[in-house]
């Protein structure tokens, strides 16, 4: 396997569209590095009576539109360039999407599926306690992703009230609709995907109705990009997978058993609902519609020369390394790149944050049909600059994100 680095792809991106945009290089240089850093360590009583230090990390990587944005992972291969290079990923989708927010990204080494419940909260805890100063509602605002969940997310808002002498609802989104959630966080960040998608198709021609579908990941986003398929494109999933392996069905699967065996077992393995295959021929299948929504370099050059499908939709962060992305788009597959594809999740984010500072409450409907507008109205301002220049839509994205980026620290007078 090839150890692909992803914060290098992300300055990979930023350099091609510098050269584009014809940014001078002190612009460039503000672009490539994370505006700063915290790095922690967390020592965690544990069950057996223990001491366990975690390490974890906070980062704010540029606020020139905002305050910083962008969600915690618990996963036992958090990398501090990981978090770079997710921070660096949040900054661009909101300035992409022009959401007055700059981008951030948290991270803790350690495996949520190996602590027990006392022990993850423990942990929730004590990183926000050791975070707490350098994130705030008007400053740095944190958010869910692998690994972490709303209840983790309602510790942590919790924790960070504590220490404040407040409640601070603001400091965290994703949280339960009891304590100031949105309505429609569960599933926004696939339902803006499948949003996109819907336009993608009509402009590439590929019909949605029986269109076959494989979804690398069955987590938050995974689960929900299966559970929306079909009503909101009628396409049929045929192959899902996580951690643990695939399951295809070419008659298409039954998403709703497959949920019900996954929380049932914790895995989508031995369901029965189809033939088991591993994650590398999932990715491999012949469909029209691939969506990696698991981590990141799912698609390298070691395995993008198999990839068949019509459409990648990216609804993980930084599933394709740049040689595979020129690779692809070489062999003319087109892609939605992640910061068009699943910005669903910020942007009602956002809108929980709205929701919180305004003491106000949306009903589902106006949070879809607010976030539909978001995603269909740039997906077609990036489509018409891809097609327009012939480049592609992840080159249109970044150029477009920069563009905004540029514009805020010109006037700023950062550069
Ligand atoms: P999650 O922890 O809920 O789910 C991750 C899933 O990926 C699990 O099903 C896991 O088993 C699977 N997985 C892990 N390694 C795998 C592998 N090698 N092969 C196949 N499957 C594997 O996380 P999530 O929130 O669903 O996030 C998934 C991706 O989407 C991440 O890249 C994340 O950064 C991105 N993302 C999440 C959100 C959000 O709102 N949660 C928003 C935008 C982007």
């Amino acid at each position: 396997m090839t150890e692909v680095n992803l914060f290098e792809t992300v300055k990979r991106h930023v350099c091609a569209c510098a050269l584009d945009l014809k940014l001078s290089s002190n612009i460039e240089a503000v672009l490539k590095m994370p505006m700063q850093e915290l790095h922690v360590s967390i020592p965690i009583r544990m069950d057996d009576g223990a001491v366990r230090v975690f390490q974890g990390y906070r980062i704010q990587y540029n606020d020139a539109r905002g305050p910083t944005k962008g969600g915690i992972r618990f996963h036992p291969d958090v990398t501090v360039e990981e978090v770079r290079a997710l921070a660096a990923l949040m900054t661009w989708k909101c300035a992409l999407y022009r959401l007055p927010l700059g981008g951030a990204k948290g991270g803790v080494i350690c495996n949520p599926k190996e602590l027990s419940a006392g022990e993850l909260e423990r942990l929730s805890r004590s990183f926000v306690q050791k975070i707490a100063h350098f994130i705030g509602p008007d400053r740095d605002i944190s958010a869910p992703d692998v690994g972490t969940n709303a209840q983790t997310m309602s510790w942590m808002m919790d924790e960070y009230s504590k220490v404040m002498g407040k409640t601070s609802f603001g400091v965290i989104t994703g949280k339960p609709l009891s304590i100031g959630g949105s309505e429609g966080r569960e599933d926004a960040t696939a339902r803006g995907g499948w949003y996109v998608i819907g336009e993608a198709a009509k402009d590439l021609g590929i019909p949605l109705k029986g269109a076959t579908v494989a979804i690398q990941g069955f987590g938050k986003v995974g689960e929900n990009a299966a559970v929306l398929a079909h009503p909101l494109s009628e396409s049929r999933v045929i192959a899902v997978s996580d951690s643990g392996g695939g399951v295809l069905n070419r008659d298409g699967l039954d998403i709703q058993k497959l949920s019900e065996h996954k929380k049932k077992t914790g895995s989508i393995k031995n369901s029965g609902l189809g033939a088991d295959i591993t994650n590398k021929q999932l990715l491999g299948l012949d469909v029209d519609i691939l969506i990696p929504a698991a981590l990141e370099n799912a698609i390298s050059m070691d395995n993008a020369d198999t990839v068949k499908a019509r459409l990648i939709a990216e609804f993980g962060n930084g599933p394709i390394t740049a040689e595979a992305d020129n690779h692809l788009n070489a062999k003319g597959i087109p892609i939605i790149p992640d910061l068009l594809c699943n910005a669903g999740g910020v942007i009602v984010s956002y809108f929980e944050m709205v929701q919180n500072l305004n003491m106000d409450h949306w009903g589902r409907d106006v949070v879809h049909s607010r976030l539909n507008m978001h995603m269909t109205e740039t997906y077609h301002t990036v489509f018409e600059m891809a097609t327009s220049n012939n480049i592609s839509l992840r080159r249109a994205a970044y150029s477009h994100a920069m563009e905004h980026m540029v514009e805020a620290m010109k006037i700023r007078g950062w550069i």
